[in-house]
């Protein structure tokens, strides 16, 4: 079923007590990714929600809020094969409000800490994990979950909600689900939408690199530095790099030499498309 308002799905949430409910947050464009999420939730929860929100205030004024795909029609048909409950596609109006500007300065926003956000993808993307933060609270208060659903492929965003849901006592398990990935090894993403065949071609050098410092690392090396420069094999001046990093993968800090908690981490730009991909040096 698909629902537009907070109210309804309240009402209906009201029935569900003493089941266990799932809560897959999306912003839609569905792919197997997410389809593998929704599985995932359907085999842990008695009744799943899946949210579609493109959700305005975690996008910077320069990046693509406006041309983010959009496939509502699609997505609900894709959810209902999947046996999900309720879709729930509210508007920005009905999030935050209307009339309200999107900011800090009229709204409350979550502010997750300075170190897990000032890395990676925050480094950017200032303000970014704010609307993450902020959006996703605001879901587990309308859906009130008892387990919600993540994507390794984001993994900064699955470390930072784990710490809010710690920090905040939000009643939830955050239950992480791997990367699923194209058989040529891309990583799936609504944005793959952007890139163009040779784009796609030029894309796979992000999983060839990370795979490549994981044989690597099984091969015995683990001096960051070392590891880190194998990737330059595969890097033309194609390919703007923004940041390749060997860390913690709970904590997100650094580590003088890579060990079996060690995430690595890529971001890097394909005609001008934003990719991010990862892998643990350890399974
Ligand atoms: P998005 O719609 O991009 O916000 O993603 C919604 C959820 O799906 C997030 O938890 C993502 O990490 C997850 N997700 C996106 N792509 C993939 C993928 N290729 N494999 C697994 N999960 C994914």
């Amino acid at each position: 079923m698909l629902l537009h308002s907070i109210k309804e799905l309240r009402e209906l949430r009201k029935n569900w007590r003493g089941l266990k409910v799932g809560l897959v947050p999306t912003m839609g464009a569905l792919h197997e990714g997410h389809l593998s999420l929704i599985k995932k939730a359907k085999e842990t929860c008695d009744k799943v929600v899946v949210s579609v929100f493109v959700n305005p205030i975690q996008f910077g004024p320069a990046e693509d809020y406006d041309k983010y795909p959009r496939t509502l029609d699609n997505d609900t048909v894709l959810c209902e094969k999947e046996g999900v409950d309720i879709v729930f596609a509210p508007t920005p109006d009905e999030m935050y409000g209307s009339g309200n500007r999107l900011s800090n300065d009229t709204l409350t926003y979550v502010c997750p800490p300075f170190f897990y956000v000032n890395k990676l993808c925050g480094k950017t993307r200032v303000g970014h994990f704010d609307g993450v933060c902020t959006v996703v609270l605001k879901l587990f208060n309308i859906v009130q979950p008892d387990y919600a659903f993540f994507g390794q492929k984001d993994a900064q965003q699955v470390v930072i909600v784990k710490k809010m849901v710690k920090d905040l006592n939000v009643p939830v398990e955050i239950i992480q689900c791997p990367i699923v990935r194209e058989e040529s090894g891309l990583a799936l993403s609504s944005r793959n939408k952007y890139l163009s065949d040779e784009g796609k071609q030029k894309a796979l050098a992000l999983s060839k690199i990370l795979n490549n410092i994981k044989s690597c690392y099984k091969r015995g090396i683990t001096d960051i530095k070392g590891l880190k420069e194998t990737a330059y094999n595969f890097l033309t001046e194609d390919y703007e790099l923004e940041y390749l990093e060997i860390l913690d993968k709970n904590t997100l800090e650094e580590q003088e030499y890579a060990d079996n908690n060690s995430i690595v981490l890529i971001a890097c730009r394909v005609e001008n498309v934003r990719l991010i991909d990862n892998i643990y040096l350890e399974d």
